[in-house]
């Protein structure tokens, strides 16, 4: 079986990215012979990708996958390489759990919940970083007490502990108790108890996923966009949709990941008695400037907001993780491995962020 020992990082300065499109591994002078892996099946036959063991990385075309073996160990030890920080923390409480939906992704260099993980849980660490951010996403005095919730767990990190937050297990309870694959996971969740409560859901290289016009299977959350209406605003018991959302003048494009995450937020916030809640989208500019002219970049905040009453227009934000470098991690010294981590972490070998 294929293995490595390789326990290092790979950032910028290590890679090159036309060394990908060859084939051949991206870091930069590898002469290593490389192996063939089992990837996955496809259609019965297994599909195999090139693996360089002096580096442990497993070549996609797209970027790469830190790779040990597959065991318990080495899958851990992977992991670990693309978490800079509070990687502990992640491979006691959610490696391997049920509490996180494909917890093995996150040694993928284009994992957005890697990414994720390590600048949020940073700016937790660093707790006036935290409720910092939270004064610029809602404009309003920075608030106290702010709680970090990723994948619907509140993260502890002093006393290594990972909590449920019940009532997004009572929200799912009303709305999606017959769905298996996959509930309703908003990414990030800031909460200061009784006064604000935000989603984020974060986007590093992939798209916001558009309602479809096909049949979902019989465990599985609707695609289409009649039957998401259906579901999460006239069977909803805790919200009055109405009051919230519009629906008469629908957007060119619905996008039913970010609608869910406005139904979430609002009825969670309803049923823990706070009144400014918000959705945020966070993106990446260097990334939609890359895809400027693809359907990727056209302006989500122009189709949320077209389904959402005036007054709740603003509850959907548009927030870029440069945004979130400048505003926050640029120039604090407490955060000065988060920005050395910010502006050399790559995304298909090149750089991720317009950070500098
Ligand atoms: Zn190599």
């Amino acid at each position: 079986m294929a293995k490595s020992s390789c326990t290092i990082s790979f950032f910028k300065n290590d890679l090159q990215r036309t060394r990908l499109n060859e084939g051949k591994c991206p870091v930069k002078n590898c002469r290593s012979k490389l192996q063939q892996v089992p990837f996955r099946r496809h259609k019965g036959k297994m599909l195999y990708l090139p693996f360089c063991p002096e580096h442990g990385i497993r070549i996609h075309k797209t970027g790469f996958v830190y790779f040990n073996s597959l065991t318990k160990e080495d899958i851990a030890t992977a992991t670990k390489r693309n978490l800079m920080f509070n990687a502990s923390f992640y491979l006691e409480n959610f490696l391997g759990q049920a509490a996180k939906i494909e917890s093995q992704r996150l040694c993928y260099e284009n994992s957005e919940d890697a990414v994720t993980f390590n600048v949020f849980t940073e700016l937790l660490a660093k707790s006036h970083a935290l409720k910092k951010l939270i004064g610029q996403i809602t404009k309003a005095n920075a608030e106290e007490g702010t709680e970090l919730h990723l994948w619907g767990g509140k993260i502890d990190l002093k006393n290594n502990r990972l909590s449920q937050y019940n009532p997004l297990i009572e929200v799912r309870r009303h709305l999606e108790p017959d769905i298996v694959k996959f509930v309703t996971e908003p990414d990030i969740m800031l909460v200061v108890p009784k006064k604000v409560l935000v989603c984020i859901e974060a986007k590093f290289g992939s798209k916001n996923p558009p309602a479809e016009e096909i049949e979902e299977g019989f465990d599985e959350k609707p695609k289409s966009r009649a039957k998401l209406i259906e579901r999460y605003c006239k069977k909803n018991p805790i919200i009055n949709y109405n009051e919230i959302f519009a629906f008469s003048d629908m957007p060119r494009v619905f996008y039913e990941q970010l609608f869910r995450n406005v139904v979430f937020a609002a009825s969670m916030a309803k049923l823990t008695g706070i009144e400014r809640w918000y959705v945020v989208n966070l993106r990446s500019q260097h990334v939609m400037n890359l895809k400027r002219g693809k359907p990727e970049s056209m302006p989500v905040v122009r189709n949320m907001r077209k389904i959402l009453r005036p007054m709740y227009k603003k509850r959907f934000l548009h927030f870029t993780w440069e945004e979130l470098y400048y505003g926050i991690v640029n120039g604090d010294t407490e955060l000065h491995d988060l920005a050395w981590y910010m502006k050399n972490k790559t995304l298909r070998c090149g750089r991720a962020f317009n950070v500098l």
